[in-house]
């Protein structure tokens, strides 16, 4: 049972005479079993904050606490926590079975105990025929499950992954991401998991912490940061294609590439021209251009021919607006009104122009 705070870390990079801030001032808490998710763009920090609740980085200030203990000035191998790393970091020497023991040997846990702890965690990631091949004999996908194991038989009370699936195929990451969450399930302890690609995060999370720059974009549920993003940032990052993004007169305006209907109903009325569709099978993905800008819609595949032209719908309670500043806020009649009114005069200057 362990949960994890971060309370006000800050961290700055010195190169030079020049001071990168790469973490600012972040507060957040890691709840008890959950599977929590840092997702964010390369560079926004992620591993960097991963690095400081394993110890292996110090904070410039805040603290960490673990179970409402500050941890901050403890070493990393007394913190009682397991990371694994995209590059699997396995010693070349020691087979999948050595590489495992490794740290119990350490730890000078006798040696039966040992073996039935070895054997145990080999288990859980199904590598029990592979237990005496050298890394090097083995895939990627072999290597990054010796190094699941390696965290599993530490029996931490936190694992710590950043970005394990990177180096893997699209296929084996796919078995991976069920590997994991089965190991999550079967384990039953607090996951903190690293990566940037938002499908991993919304298939594998239970908690989701969107960051950018440093700070914290929108913290929950896959669901809730889904379907309620609190900003632009949010809604654009999440969704595949992602989130369609328009600017309107004096507020922006995010729509779904999924919530956009081909034809005339209720909601903004648009004439689109379709630029390309990707055919994907159960998909199609319409690219398409409109008075009010570029957009994406995705609809069921029918693989018919397609018109150059097409009307398409903005249903009204699929519409999220945005203040300038990107900020989530409650639409007034006037700006349903002003987008529709918007939407009809670009329509007529571009009829006029055409
Ligand atoms: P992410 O994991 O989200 O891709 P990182 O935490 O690795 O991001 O890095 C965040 C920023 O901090 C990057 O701009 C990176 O260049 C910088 N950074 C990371 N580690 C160091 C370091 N040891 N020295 C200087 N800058 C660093
Ligand atoms: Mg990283």
């Amino acid at each position: 049972m362990s949960s994890i705070t971060v309370d006000g870390i800050s961290k700055d990079f010195s190169s030079g005479n020049k001071k990168t801030q790469v973490l600012k001032d972040l507060h957040l808490e890691i709840p008890d079993t959950s599977f929590t998710v840092l997702l964010g763009p390369s560079g926004c920090g992620k591993s960097t904050l991963l690095r400081i609740i394993a110890g292996l980085e110090k904070p410039t200030s805040g603290r960490i606490l673990l179970d409402g203990i500050d941890i901050t000035n403890e070493e990393p191998s007394d913190r009682g926590l397991a990371m694994v790393f995209q590059n699997y970091a396995l010693y070349p020497h020691m087979t999948a079975y050595g590489n495992v023991e490794y740290a119990l040997k350490i730890a000078k846990v006798d040696k039966e105990e040992r073996h039935r702890r070895v054997m145990d965690a080999l288990e859980m990631v199904e590598l029990t025929d592979q237990a005496k091949k050298l890394p090097a004999m083995m895939s990627g996908g072999q290597r990054q499950r010796v190094a699941l194991a390696r965290a599993i038989v530490k029996k931490p009370r936190v694992f710590l992954m950043d970005e394990p699936l990177s180096n893997l195929d699209a296929k084996l990451r796919g078995q991976m991401r069920e590997t994991i969450t089965g190991l999550y399930k079967k384990l039953g302890c607090t996951f903190l998991y690293v990566t940037h690609d938002q499908v991993e995060a919304m298939s594998m999370g239970t908690n989701i912490v969107l960051l950018q720059g440093g700070k914290i974009m929108q913290q929950g549920s896959p669901r809730r940061i889904y379907t309620d993003p609190e900003n632009i940032y949010t809604a654009g990052f999440i969704g595949s294609p992602p989130c369609n993004i328009l600017q309107s007169r004096g507020f922006q305006i995010a729509i779904r590439s999924e919530d956009i209907l081909p034809g005339k109903s209720e909601g903004v009325q648009l004439q689109a021209d379709v630029h390309s569709v990707e055919q994907l099978g159960r998909d199609s993905i319409y690219n398409l251009q409109t008075p009010l800008g570029p957009l994406q819609m995705k609809t069921l595949c029918t693989w018919e021919e397609q018109d150059d032209t097409l009307e398409i719908t903005l249903p009204y309670e699929k519409i999220m607006y945005f203040d300038e500043a990107g900020k989530r806020i409650n639409p007034t009649q006037e700006m349903e009104t002003a987008l529709q009114t918007h939407a009809q005069e670009l329509s007529e200057q571009r009829a006029y122009i055409a």
